[in-house]
């Protein structure tokens, strides 16, 4: 059975300090994730070694590094392996947020690499998709959607498709205050399942678990997690605040 999710983003927001101390007042308020919940901080670079030791003994909670580059090692400076996150207990890598897409120019061919390399070293990739806003407007957020899951993961095995997180964060919901509307939501994730199913067969498909982002907060966590094909959420904004993203995982089904 797919997981229900609840991933924080913190971006490139805080300092070591106010970190610890917003894992700390989260960490001392939720209650603990049942065996079907996973909760995932997605925190910088700098953190992760001290983050994962505040989640030593945690069960289901994991940190998460935002990104990665997509070669083993070599001569490139001010990048970080996959080795090196494996190497501080890390098992989750965020991939192909709109923002890396969008101010690094980061392609569909290179974010497949990335998914492979992630894949290979044994941890587990949350990979975003997601359209801009005139896409939108022009009504083919399907074919854009689909598109990027075709370029990034249909060379996958079912196997390893099955390891891969899929987080759909419409650009126009991101740190925008506009949500998509839960019916929004559930269209396009259950356009992606079927998109899944059809190239994988609907057993891998039920078993992937897709994550809404955009403007989700305490307010309507809920309702969006509701929706059957939503499993819940990866939250930038709200993941700041201790009693917005408690009461987000708290939201999961
Ligand atoms: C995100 O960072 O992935 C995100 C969805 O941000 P926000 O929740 O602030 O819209």
């Amino acid at each position: 059975m797919r997981k229900q999710i609840a991933a924080a983003n913190w971006k490139m927001n805080l300092t070591l300090q106010q970190g610890e101390a917003l894992l700390d007042g989260i960490l001392g308020k939720v209650s603990a994730p049942g065996s079907n919940q996973q909760v995932i901080f997605a925190v910088p670079f700098p953190y992760l070694a001290s983050a994962q030791q505040k989640i030593a003994g945690k069960q289901q909670v994991f940190i998460a590094a935002q990104n990665c580059y997509n070669k083993k090692a070599g001569a490139y400076t001010g990048e970080t392996s996959v080795e090196m996150l494996q190497s501080l207990g890390i098992q989750w890598v965020v991939l192909g947020h709109s923002e890396r897409r969008e101010y690094f120019g980061e392609s569909d061919q290179f974010l497949a690499e990335k998914v492979n390399i992630v894949l290979e070293t044994g941890l587990q990739p949350i990979f975003c998709c997601g359209e801009p806003l005139q896409i939108r407007e022009q009504n083919t957020q399907n074919d854009y959607v689909g598109a990027q899951l075709k370029a990034s993961l249909y060379h996958l095995s079912a196997e390893q498709v099955q390891k891969v997180v899929i987080a759909y964060e419409p650009i126009w919901a991101i740190g925008t205050g506009k949500t998509a509307t839960s019916a929004q939501a559930q269209e396009m994730h259950a356009f992606i399942r079927a998109e899944l199913a059809k190239q994988y067969g609907a057993e891998v498909a039920n078993n992937i678990s897709i994550l809404y982002g955009g403007s989700v907060k305490a307010a309507n966590a809920q309702e969006i997690f509701g929706q059957p094909d939503v499993d819940g959420g990866l939250v930038g904004g709200a993941s700041l605040v201790v009693d917005e993203f408690v009461a987000i995982i708290e939201a999961l089904k």
